[in-house]
């Protein structure tokens, strides 16, 4: 069996739940994976293994403070050794691999959600097709969240190489609106308003239902360049984020083709719109035709009394 790469995803100074999911693909496409952790800190790596991981590596360098593609990409080029790259689908992680794979020459399959072999199926289109290609040889490889199984954790040898010394930049601060809120693309559960609910301050009434049930709260675009408290990060589509939660709740929200790119892999989709004919419906495994004035404060008491 072949060794591969799987590149941790670090969020807020800690492993990223969808980095145990890597694990089962990179298992599922047959290869040994060695995870890399880019750090600032390499004790992040202490008990990070995973079960069918041979060993970790914390790759330590100031340039990981923040995200900056060409000195993210020169620090790990360096440090990981080769094989296939597996990265999860976030902006940021596609990102990086296209990097890391235009340097070492190989070829780069994003958004992958099925393995079978070396053949890796992916949607295209804004998700109105589904793409299978065979891969041989190296390639770098991204995979949706919410596809595979996470791997359960177990100790594995961890070894410390220090990159900060051989890179030629590093970003030295972001600035970004403070949210404590779940971000839409780590979530298993997103209830998403679109311009439908009328206005910004209407949105508490979808963050209340996501503290019941632990989701995180989503936007369509309509909604984001309507109002700016709503913030970019919560977009969900084809300019957004796209997500793959087990259940996705639309408020308000009409089903444009650019909304389903982003979300449309949801594995229960559930739609509240006051139109019977909104697109949104056809794409819905449980629809309400009602506005969400009536539909969110039953769904909130009905969800807390089975939470309780
Ligand atoms: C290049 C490009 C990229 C794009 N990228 C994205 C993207 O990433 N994400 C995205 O979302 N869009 C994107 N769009 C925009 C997209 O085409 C739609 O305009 C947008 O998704 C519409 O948002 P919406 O459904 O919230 O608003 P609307 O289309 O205005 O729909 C509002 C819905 O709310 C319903 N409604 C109204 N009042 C109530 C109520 N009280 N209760 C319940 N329902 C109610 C209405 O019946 C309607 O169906 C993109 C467009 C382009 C051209």
């Amino acid at each position: 069996m072949s060794d591969s790469v799987i590149i941790a995803e670090v969020s807020k100074g800690a492993i990223s739940p969808v980095t145990a999911e890597l694990v089962s693909a990179a298992k599922a496409y047959g290869t040994n994976p060695v995870m890399v952790i880019p750090c600032t800190d390499a004790s992040i790596a202490d008990g990070s293994g995973y079960d069918g991981v041979s060993r970790v590596i914390a790759v330590k360098g100031d340039c990981f403070a923040n995200y900056d593609a060409a000195s993210w990409a020169s620090a790990l080029d360096a440090a990981a050794p080769s094989g296939v790259i597996f990265a999860a689908a976030t902006p940021q992680s596609k990102d990086l691999i296209a990097r890391i794979a235009a340097k070492r020459g190989v070829s780069v399959v994003q958004d992958v959600v099925s393995i079978e072999g070396n053949n890796l199926t992916s949607p295209i289109y804004s998700g109105k097709a589904m793409q299978t290609v065979a891969v041989s040889g190296d390639a770098a490889i991204s995979v949706r969240a919410n596809v595979f199984p996470g791997a359960a954790t177990a100790a594995c040898e961890v070894s410390v190489v220090d990159q900060s010394g051989d890179v030629a930049t590093a970003v030295q601060e972001i600035i970004a609106r403070a949210s404590t809120r779940l971000d839409v693309s780590e979530a298993n559960i997103i209830i998403s308003g679109g311009r439908g609910m009328g206005s910004p301050d209407n949105f508490v009434h979808l963050e209340k239902i996501a503290d019941v049930i632990g989701a995180a709260v989503g936007a369509s675009r309509a909604a984001v360049d309507t109002w700016d408290d709503i913030p970019h990060s919560m977009q969900v589509g084809q300019t957004g984020k796209t997500v793959n939660p087990n259940l996705y709740i639309a408020v308000g929200i009409s089903g444009a083709i650019q909304h389903l790119a982003g979300m449309r892999s949801s594995k229960y989709i559930v739609a509240i719109n006051k139109d019977a004919d909104a697109p949104i419906f056809a794409h819905a495994d449980y629809g309400i035709v009602a506005t969400w004035e009536e539909a969110l404060p039953v769904l909130e008491s009905s969800l807390s009394s089975m939470m309780a």
